[in-house]
């Protein structure tokens, strides 16, 4: 039974929470990075997205990379896809583009009428149009049989064919760094520059110490990493499993040398994300840490799908 000075109590409380909007509802930090996908790899798991990241800075969010389930992640996260005003793609492996045109898609037929930005490696304006091509009949369709607006002029894309600073907004700048994932060489780690701090994004990436020259003094890193006792047991289940072995032993960064690369750059905050293999229930969180704290004694987080991470750290 609740006693009528508690009644009071409760409505004197609520309307101090009325008066101060900060009381009033609890207010996300005005920065934050939320892992929307972590699955590295195009092949489709029941658990983690494939890759993704969202890092939102004063209500605009900047999606980096899209990987297939991106758009639902989003919308999980509580984010309006049409709100979305910046794309960055780190490199065209089909974990990083494949749901590029449809995010954008799902913007447009939930009300987008502000453009999106999108920057990637040289390809992502040929990209843009042929999905154009893709998508001819249904979007002309919509914008005559439902009176939407024409997408193909909200969509703005821009290859990046070199390093240095990419966007610059009223609060964030963004820094392009190319680094070798083999055989792409047209591949971009990007560095966000926050009024509340410097977030790195490493891409999909060999072993490069000159990204920690990049990196260096970030608060953030967000780093890809390969699981290398778990690679045998990875490509045992594929019929292409020596090339993809090698493959994945010469492109990625195994998570010792991970902590190497986090010690280099003395980032405040080491996360891990792109997990190769993504989906083996046999390698645990410790064992995801346990070669990166061997050179990294620093603060480090382990991605998963929809946690957010609040800058400043
Ligand atoms: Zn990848
Ligand atoms: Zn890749």
């Amino acid at each position: 039974m609740i006693h009528r000075r508690n009644v009071l109590a409760l409505a004197l409380g609520s309307a101090a929470a009325l008066a101060s909007p900060g009381l009033a509802q609890t207010s996300k930090p005005r920065t934050r990075i939320v892992f929307l996908g972590t699955k590295g790899g195009p092949r489709i798991g029941v658990g983690a997205s494939n890759p993704a990241n969202l890092l939102m800075v004063n209500d605009t969010p900047f999606v980096i990379d899209c990987g297939m389930g991106v758009s639902r992640r989003l919308v999980e996260a509580g984010v309006s896809i049409p709100s979305v005003k910046y794309i960055f793609i780190s490199h065209h492996h089909s974990d990083h583009n494949l749901e590029y045109g449809n995010l954008f898609y799902n913007a447009w037929v939930a009300g987008l009428s502000t453009p999106i930005q999108s920057f990637g490696p040289k390809g992502i304006e040929a990209m843009t149009r042929t999905y154009w091509e893709l998508n001819k009949f249904d979007v002309e369709t919509r914008i005559a049989d439902e009176g939407r607006p024409d997408p193909r002029k909200l969509l703005i894309a821009h290859d990046i064919n070199e390093d240095g600073v990419v966007l610059q907004t009223s609060d964030v700048k963004v820094t392009a760094f190319r680094t070798p994932h083999p055989p792409i060489t047209d591949n971009f780690a990007y560095k966000f520059e926050t009024p509340d701090g410097v977030v790195v994004f490493s891409s999909d990436t060999e072993y490069n110490p000159k990204l920690a020259d990049f990196a260096k003094g970030a608060d953030v890193l967000v780093h890809e990493c390969l699981y290398v006792p778990a690679v045998d047991r990875l490509v045992a289940k594929n019929k292409n499993g020596a090339t993809l072995k090698k493959h994945l032993l010469e492109s990625h960064t195994s998570t010792e040398d991970v902590g190497r690369i986090a010690a280099a750059a003395a980032v405040k905050v080491l996360v891990l994300s792109h997990f190769v293999p993504g989906d083996d229930p046999l390698v645990t969180d410790e064992n995801w840490t346990e070669d990166v704290k061997k050179n990294f004694s620093g603060r480090i987080i382990l991605a998963k799908d929809l946690k957010e991470v609040a800058l400043p750290v």
